[in-house]
Formats: C-alpha cells, sequence, structure tokens
C-alpha cells in the first residue's frame, strides 16, 4: 500500500481506524481490499497480546497465542500493503467533510502528525481491571489470575475455581462458572459487597457458591501460578484457578468527548452497521457494549469496514444530502 493511500499529513482518507487489535486489523483487511485509503493507528497494547494460548477461535483446534493472531493479521493486511503505524491518536474531532485527528508517532521521537478522514472507525478496547492483591501488580497481565471463562472456563472444568469481585457482575460471572464448569466455586469479594441481599443469596445457595468476604493479605506463587490466598482472619485458601470479575475500563474517551452514546460504563452503543450515534464515527470490538472477543471483534471489524466502503462516494454524514438514504450490502 502506498503512503499516498495508506495516508499522510494532507491527504483526506476514506478512513482512519484507530487500534490495531482483531476488530481493527479486520477492518483494516477488508479496507484495503475494497481499494480504500485507510491508515491504522495503533498504541500497540491489545488485550489480545495478553492471551496465552486460546482454544476458541474456530480454525485453531490445537489452539493459538494472542500475539500469534496479531501477527497474522498483520502479516494478512501486509500482502496488500496495508501497514500499522505505531502511535497514540490523542484528539479526534468533527472537521469539515469528517473528521481531524492528532496522533503521536512512536517513531521518530514522537513526533506530532495531523490526519484527515472522511470515517473514523474506533477499535480501542478496553483494559482490565486488576486486583489490588498485596505485593502483586498486573496478576491478570502477569497470567496469574484469569479474566475470561467465557474464553479458558472450558480447561478449567471440575477444578477448585475462585471468583474475585463483588455486586451483581461477580456473583453472576460465580454463578456462569458454577453452573457452566465446576461445582467447587467460591466468591472473593475482597472485602467489598459484604451485604448480599435476597436474591444474591438465593443464587449462591442454587449454585453453592462459597463466600469469602475478608480482604486478601498474603498470598504464594507456585509454578507461575497462585497457590494460596490468606486473608485478614489467617484463614488460608487453596485454589486451581483464579478468575477476575472485576471488570473493564473501556477505552473510548475519542468518542465520549465527541459526545457519543454508551452504557454508563463508556461501552458505545452502536446499530446494525457499528456506527455510533455521532454521524461518521464507527466503533469496533472491546469498546463496543457487548460480549468481548476475539471473533466478535473481528466481525464487528467487517460490518463496520463495509458500511464504510458503502458510503465512501457519498457525502459524510453532515454534509448536504449526506449518506443515510443509501442501502448497504454485504
Ligand atoms: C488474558 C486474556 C485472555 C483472553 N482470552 C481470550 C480468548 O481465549 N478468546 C477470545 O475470544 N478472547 C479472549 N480475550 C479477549 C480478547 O483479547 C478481546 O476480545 C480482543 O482483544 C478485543 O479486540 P479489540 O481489537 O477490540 O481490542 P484490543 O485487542 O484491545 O486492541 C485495541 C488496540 O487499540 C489500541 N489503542 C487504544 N487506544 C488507542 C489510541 N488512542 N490510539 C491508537 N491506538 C489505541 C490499543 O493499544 C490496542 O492495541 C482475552 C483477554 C485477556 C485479557
Amino acid at each position: 500500500m502506498t503512503e499516498q493511500r495508506s495516508g499522510s499529513q494532507g491527504v483526506h482518507l476514506d478512513c482512519l481506524i484507530v487500534g490495531g487489535g482483531p476488530a481493527g486489523l479486520t477492518a483494516a483487511l477488508y479496507l484495503a481490499r475494497f481499494g480504500r485509503r485507510f491508515m491504522v493507528v495503533d498504541a500497540g497494547d491489545s488485550r489480545a497480546s495478553w492471551i496465552p494460548t486460546s482454544h476458541n477461535i474456530p480454525f485453531f483446534a490445537d489452539g493459538i497465542a494472542g500475539r500469534e493472531i496479531l501477527d497474522r493479521q498483520r502479516e494478512h493486511l501486509a500482502r496488500y500493503g496495508g501497514q500499522v503505524i505505531r502511535g497514540t491518536i490523542t484528539v479526534l474531532s468533527k472537521a469539515e467533510g469528517g473528521f481531524a485527528a492528532r496522533f503521536k508517532e512512536d517513531a521518530g521521537a514522537g513526533v506530532l502528525r495531523k490526519v484527515q478522514a472522511r470515517r473514523v472507525l474506533l477499535a480501542t478496547g478496553a483494559d482490565d481491571e486488576e486486583p489490588g492483591f498485596p505485593d502483586l501488580p498486573d496478576a491478570i497481565r502477569r497470567g496469574l489470575v484469569r479474566y475470561c471463562p467465557i474464553c479458558d472456563g472450558y480447561e478449567a472444568r471440575g477444578k477448585r475455581i475462585a471468583v474475585i469481585g463483588h455486586g451483581d457482575r461477580g456473583l453472576g460471572e460465580a454463578a456462569f462458572v458454577a453452573r457452566t464448569y465446576s461445582p467447587d466455586v467460591t466468591l472473593l469479594t475482597l472485602g467489598r459487597g459484604v451485604n448480599l441481599n435476597a436474591d444474591q443469596r438465593k443464587l449462591v445457595e442454587t449454585h453453592g457458591i462459597k463466600v469469602v468476604h475478608e480482604p486478601i493479605h498474603g498470598l504464594d506463587i507456585e509454578d507461575g501460578r497462585i497457590t494460596l490466598l490468606r486473608t485478614a482472619n489467617g484463614e488460608e485458601h487453596r485454589f486451581q484457578v483464579l478468575y477476575s470479575a472485576l471488570g473493564l475500563k473501556i477505552r473510548s474517551e475519542l468518542a465520549l468527548a465527541l459526545n457519543a452514546e454508551h452504557d454508563g460504563t463508556g461501552a458505545l452503543i452502536v446499530d446494525e452497521h457499528n456506527r455510533t450515534t455521532v454521524p461518521g464515527l464507527y466503533a469496533a470490538g472491546g469498546v463496543v457494549r457487548g460480549l468481548d472477543q476475539v471473533v466478535v471483534a473481528m466481525g464487528h471489524g467487517a460490518v463496520a469496514a463495509t458500511d464504510i466502503h458503502n458510503r465512501c462516494e457519498l457525502p459524510t454524514e453532515e454534509e448536504a444530502d449526506g449518506a443515510e438514504k443509501v442501502p448497504n450490502g454485504g
């Protein structure tokens, strides 16, 4: 892909893709094959890169590591000349004919660049809330605590499992694990959510979930996993697998600054073409409300890219005779 096609200062792109995880890279592949002018800017912190081995990605029955998914996607894109620029979009604003963005490119000592695009796809994903264990930062990133039972609960079936969380989210995940994978589930609230209401107590009883409210004061790590947790009152708890259900920080600030609708947690609301409520701004993957999974992110990317392509020759949504009347084919 030429510099002109992949975009540079002064060139009006068909689309700026913010984020080069599974969602953004899928959209880029589609746009490349549609012959569109686009640019992918990626800060290089995909959640997919933390996946040790995934067994729920179709075609990879023996499992695939997250980094390999990303490498393969970038390599596939490169066959069409598409490249990913390492950098961070810091400002996104509405401008004549679409959007203007500023980004800090990692190469060249963080040079600030500007780019204009008729449409923008936000594929910025989310960050995990890490459990605040004593002397253990980044427990999820280090693979000591798992994040997603939908992803790898199957591999933990029948094991002694702890779910770290509170409120409906924590309890909901503990119930999901108990009814799907294991009868031996403990909910660790880490000192929060001590008072369960009647509905929550019923859920606990129905699924035989044990609840530990005491904060964790110490832990042991053996062979790359947490084997023992000590609570403030001196009790010791042993588990084979720990999941965190503390939630996600959605990376949607650029869209929220443009007043895009979200669900209250920052997860963006989109229509069936992955358009946000800001005309011309699309969103795909973990930044969108719903199931945060690789295949879903890829599906979002494909849907958004196809709609963007179908609207490219048309006026942008804010120009006269903007594109609302156009049919969207698949
Ligand atoms: C430990 C772990 C295990 C998992 N296991 C599985 C699994 O087995 N199966 C499965 O389906 N899913 C799994 N997931 C979830 C999966 O990783 C996500 O669903 C997926 O990565 C979402 O893709 P995405 O493209 O939306 O976001 P991401 O992969 O997070 O990519 C977003 C990209 O956007 C970049 N970005 C953010 N803001 C900016 C900005 N302002 N400018 C430029 N770039 C920016 C980020 O740096 C990042 O590179 C797992 C997640 C974790 C943490």
